[in-house]
């Protein structure tokens, strides 16, 4: 066969998988395949083979590389010309809308979002043999367990990168990875394209907001919900309003909110934007350690969470009440100073805020108030409430809400050096001080953690007795970076002033 004969069969194929993967309708079928020619500078359509043949390697790859070829594609943007061409045969943004509706109003909510996300997955717009790359685990400690992942499929940001942004002007279209026009944007270098997205609108506090789904995956169902308006990220009491909203739309699913504030914030603070998914994180599996109540709002359940960092757990079945009880903590938090131990509200700035998440939970309204801070100082330049510098080898970035909760997302880089201290824990590589002590030695970073590890353990282990004793070490240095971000510390003198600042509510046990 001749190469044209070929592509008019894979652009055949495309066509058929999107009527049977994508739900593409009959006539838009039709309509979608002459699109296609039209793009591929064919002249007649030709007939799908009758067992579909893989979509990625057998399909996909093979328009691309035959469009590369035509010099149609550009062979550097070869994920950008992919997802053009899925674009084309995707339903449109306002059928997958109505689909959705039509699945939540005659088979409930879980329905309609299982079709989201299972056209999410079809249409690659999730990628999810690069999820599957990623390497997870759980962590079993005694104060609770931790989800951790390497994550192989998105490359990291530093907090310099995030400020770098920020501060960039925002000309740019769209302004950010997040406004409503990306839906359909072709994307860029910079830029990821975006025509296979699809969103689902929604009212939160009377306000147009979307939902999508991440492209990232960081757990399951992840996504995001997202305010047509670029604005900035913000916690107010309109914050509580949204989240208790959308749990009320999707009460299979959370929907927390990041700090509004760097260090203690996500990595996109000028759009304002909330993430959810399913109740997996580790968070929620936790008790109240201490319950607590008020006059004011009887109602309302009250507790600290038992938890590596400051949480308050608000929940009852007064929805109203509980909103009220979450606003009058977010204004004494935003000015509240008890030096004692060490927690200053103001400096030069702002520095308490407040990462909220929302959930139903056995028909109670629930929300969870992380009380954080972002102060430096002199001896802990990036945050007093942030992992010190002895585990910037293991996490750097600031610490959002996912990680707060319980999941930490790694960088890419640890599974290669995972692998290579593992290597000298077992001897295999020699353990030279020397050459690691050498800022370009990949290694370097790690040294504090390859000394401890040689003391502790010697470098003459087996592989899967020094595989544990690595992972073991992140393991505890997960927990040590929770134990960092809380603003009240797990010992006597910090949950007394913990409890100080609920007294202060007229909050008591
Ligand atoms: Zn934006």
């Amino acid at each position: 066969m001749s190469n044209k004969t070929n592509i008019t069969k894979h652009v055949a194929n495309l066509v058929a998988y999107a009527k049977e993967k994508l739900g593409l309708n009959y006539y838009d079928a039709v309509y979608a395949h002459n699109r296609l020619l039209a793009e591929l500078k064919l002249t007649e359509p030709t007939t799908p083979d009758e067992t579909l043949p893989d979509f990625q390697t057998e399909i996909i790859d093979k328009i691309v590389d035959y469009a590369v070829e035509q010099g149609l594609a550009d062979p550097k943007a070869k994920l950008l010309y992919e997802t053009k061409i899925i674009g084309l045969v995707m339903p449109s943004p306002s059928v997958v809308m109505s689909n959705f509706d039509s699945l939540v109003r005659n088979n409930g909510i879980e329905a309609a979002t299982n079709y989201l996300n299972e056209l999410s997955v079809n249409s690659n717009y999730i990628r999810m043999p690069d999820i599957k790359k990623n390497i997870k685990w759980t962590a079993e400690c005694p104060n609770g367990n931790l989800t951790i992942t390497i994550n192989l499929s998105k490359p990291e940001k530093s907090n310099e990168q995030v400020a770098l942004e920020r501060s960039m002007p925002q000309t740019k279209y769209p302004k950010c990875m997040l406004c409503l026009e990306n839906l359909g944007f072709e994307g860029s270098y910079r830029h990821p394209a975006r025509e296979t997205i699809r969103i689902i609108p929604m009212f939160l506090n009377d306000e147009p907001w979307f939902m999508q789904y991440s492209p990232y995956v960081y757990f399951d169902n992840h996504c995001i919900a997202v305010s047509e308006n670029h604005q900035p990220m913000s916690i107010t009491p309109k914050t509580f309003t949204r989240l208790l909203d959308f749990v009320e739309l999707f009460p299979h699913y959370f929907m927390g909110s990041n700090a509004d504030l760097p260090i203690v914030g996500g990595s996109i603070l000028a759009h304002e934007h909330y993430q959810g998914g399913k109740k997996v994180l580790p968070m929620f599996t936790r008790p109240v350690r201490k319950a607590f109540a008020t006059n004011e709002y009887p109602s309302v359940n009250i507790g600290i969470l038992d938890w590596y960092n400051s949480v308050i757990k608000l929940s009852g079945t007064n929805r109203k009440d509980i909103e009220a009880v979450a606003q009058k903590i977010l204004a004494s938090w935003r000015n509240y100073t008890d030096e004692n131990v060490g927690v200053i509200a103001h400096t030069d700035a702002p520095h308490n805020t407040i990462t909220p998440i929302a959930t139903i939970e056995n028909g109670d309204y629930c929300l969870y108030l992380i009380l954080r801070n972002n102060r430096t100082d002199e001896a802990h330049p990036y945050g007093i409430y942030h992992p010190t510098e002895d585990m910037h080898n293991i996490k750097k970035e600031g610490i959002g809400l996912i990680e707060a909760m319980g999941t930490f997302i790694l960088p890419g880089r640890l599974a290669s050096e995972i692998t290579q201290i593992v290597d000298i824990m077992t001897g295999k590589t020699p353990l030279n001080f020397v050459e690691l002590s050498d800022e370009k030695h990949p290694l370097s970073k790690h040294l504090g953690m390859i000394i401890q590890l040689a003391n502790d353990c010697g470098t003459t282990l087996s592989n899967d007795d020094a595989e544990k004793a690595v992972v073991n070490y992140v393991n505890n240095t997960c927990v040590k970076i929770l134990e960092c971000t809380a603003v009240f510390k797990n010992t006597e003198v910090g949950q007394q002033a913990f409890e100080k600042f609920l007294n202060s509510l007229e909050i008591n046990a």
